[in-house]
C-alpha cells in the first residue's frame, strides 16, 4: 500500500462528496490540552455535555485499538439567509444560532464520514475506523487544530482562513499511518473583539471559555435561568453567535455549498408566540431535523417566553397569561411571570395577583413576588 498516494486519493475524494476541508492528525496524547481540561474541571467551568472521563478525551489509544492517525473534517455553513423571513409589523421572533441553521449537522458530517470510511475500506480492506461528531471522546476543536484545519481563536472556535469559524468539525481515528499535517500559526494577534462583544464575559480570557456563563450553553439548561442571564440572552432560543459574527475573519464569510446546510427561515428565526402552545408532536415534525432541539421543546419555549418579556411584547400578555396558569411546568410557569412583569400593565399585573393567590410551587411563586414588587 502507498500509504502517501492513497491519502492523496483520500484528500481527492473528500472534495467529490463535498468535505471542504482535510487534515491529517497524529494520534499521539493530546497531553498540552489534559493540564487545561483539569483546570477547566476544577474551575467548574465546563458544560457537563462533554465527556467527564478527561484520560478518554486526551488519548486517542484509550477508545481505539492502536491507532496511527486522525483524519479531521470540516464542512462550511452559511451565516446569511438567501431566504429571508418576512416578518408583519409587531410580529416578535427567535433566533437559532447559524450552526443550528439547515439539517442537523451530525447527521450530514457523519454521512460524510461514513463515504469516507467506505472508500478507504474498498482500498484498504484491513483499515479500521471510529467516526465522531461533537458527541465522541475527543476534543473535535483539538484534533481539527491539530490537523492544520484552522486555528484555535481566542473565541475557543477553529478559525479557518478560507470559511473563518463558520464551519463544522469531525474527525475519524484510523489504523493507518497517515502523515501528519501541521498545525496553523495562532492569526488571532493582538485582536479581542470576541472578547469585547461577549455579552455575558464568558470568554475569561482569550482561549478560555466559562461554559456556565455562555449563552449557547445556558440557552440548553432546562431549569430556571439565573436572573442575570435573563436581559442578555435578548431573543436567542438556541446558542449564540456574538463571538463569532464579532470575528473579523469571519467578515464577508458566507458559503452556500450544501444544500443541507441551508436553513429555513421560518426554523431559524421562528415565530415566538407559537412555540409557547406548540404540542410534542409538532414540536418534533417542525423543529426535529435541525441541531438545535435535541434537547427537546422545553428549553427553547423558555427562551422564547424570555424573549417576549425581552421585546416586552404587549400583545403577548394573553399567551404568556396561559402559560403562567395552564402550563404543568414550573419552570415555564416561573419564567412567564418574569415575563409578565417585564411587560407590565394592568392585565399583566392582575395575572400575577391572581396567581400568587393559587400558585403551589415556591419557586414559581417566588418569581411571581419578585415580579409584583417590581410595581409596588
Ligand atoms: Fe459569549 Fe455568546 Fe461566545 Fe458564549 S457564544 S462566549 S456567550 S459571545
Ligand atoms: Fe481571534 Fe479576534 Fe477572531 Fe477573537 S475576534 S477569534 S481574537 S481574530
Amino acid at each position: 500500500m502507498d500509504i502517501l498516494q492513497l491519502q492523496q486519493d483520500i484528500i481527492d475524494y473528500s472534495k467529490e462528496i463535498g468535505i471542504d476541508k482535510i487534515g491529517f492528525a497524529s494520534p499521539s496524547p493530546f497531553s498540552e490540552m489534559k493540564s487545561r481540561l483539569i483546570h477547566q474541571q476544577e474551575l467548574q467551568y465546563q458544560s457537563g455535555f462533554e465527556e467527564q472521563d478527561i484520560e478518554k478525551r486526551v488519548r486517542p489509544d484509550l477508545i481505539f485499538d492502536h491507532p496511527q492517525s486522525i483524519i479531521a473534517i470540516a464542512v462550511a455553513y452559511p451565516s446569511k439567509m438567501k431566504v429571508r423571513v418576512v416578518s408583519k409589523k409587531g410580529e416578535r421572533r427567535g433566533i437559532f444560532c447559524r450552526a443550528s441553521w439547515g439539517e442537523d449537522y451530525h447527521h450530514i458530517l457523519r454521512r460524510k464520514l461514513k463515504l469516507l470510511e467506505e472508500y478507504i475500506a474498498a482500498k484498504v480492506p484491513e483499515a479500521k475506523f471510529k467516526s465522531m461528531v461533537d458527541t465522541g471522546e475527543l476534543v473535535d476543536r483539538a484534533v481539527a487544530e491539530r490537523a492544520g484545519i484552522g486555528w484555535s481563536g481566542k473565541n475557543c472556535s477553529i478559525i479557518t482562513p478560507e470559511f473563518g469559524s463558520y464551519v463544522y468539525l469531525g474527525e475519524m481515528i484510523t489504523n493507518l499511518p497517515f502523515k501528519p499535517d501541521s498545525p496553523m500559526e495562532d492569526q488571532c494577534g493582538s485582536c479581542t473583539k470576541c472578547l469585547d462583544a461577549c455579552p455575558t464575559g464568558a470568554l475569561v480570557q482569550g482561549g478560555q471559555l466559562n461554559s456556565q456563563r455562555c449563552i449557547a450553553f445556558l440557552t440548553q439548561t432546562k431549569g430556571f435561568l439565573p436572573e442575570e442571564f435573563r436581559e442578555k440572552i435578548g431573543n436567542r432560543l438556541y446558542g449564540c453567535d456574538s463571538c463569532q459574527t464579532a470575528c473579523p475573519v469571519n467578515k464577508g464569510k458566507d458559503f452556500h455549498f450544501h444544500a443541507e446546510t441551508e436553513p429555513d427561515a421560518e426554523l431559524a428565526k421562528p415565530l415566538l408566540k407559537p412555540i409557547l402552545h406548540i404540542s410534542n408532536r409538532e414540536f418534533k415534525e417542525k423543529f426535529g431535523p435541525v441541531s438545535g432541539s435535541w434537547r427537546g421543546k422545553k428549553p427553547i419555549q423558555r427562551n422564547a417566553v424570555i424573549a417576549l418579556g425581552h421585546f416586552k411584547d404587549e400583545t403577548a400578555v394573553p399567551d404568556l397569561i396561559k402559560v403562567l396558569t395552564e402550563d404543568p411546568r414550573p419552570v415555564l410557569r416561573g419564567t412567564a411571570a418574569w415575563s409578565l412583569a417585564k411587560i407590565g400593565g394592568a392585565e399583566a399585573i392582575t395575572a400575577l395577583e391572581k396567581s400568587a393567590e393559587v400558585e403551589k410551587d415556591d419557586e414559581v411563586l417566588s418569581e411571581i413576588r419578585t415580579g409584583l414588587s417590581l410595581f409596588r
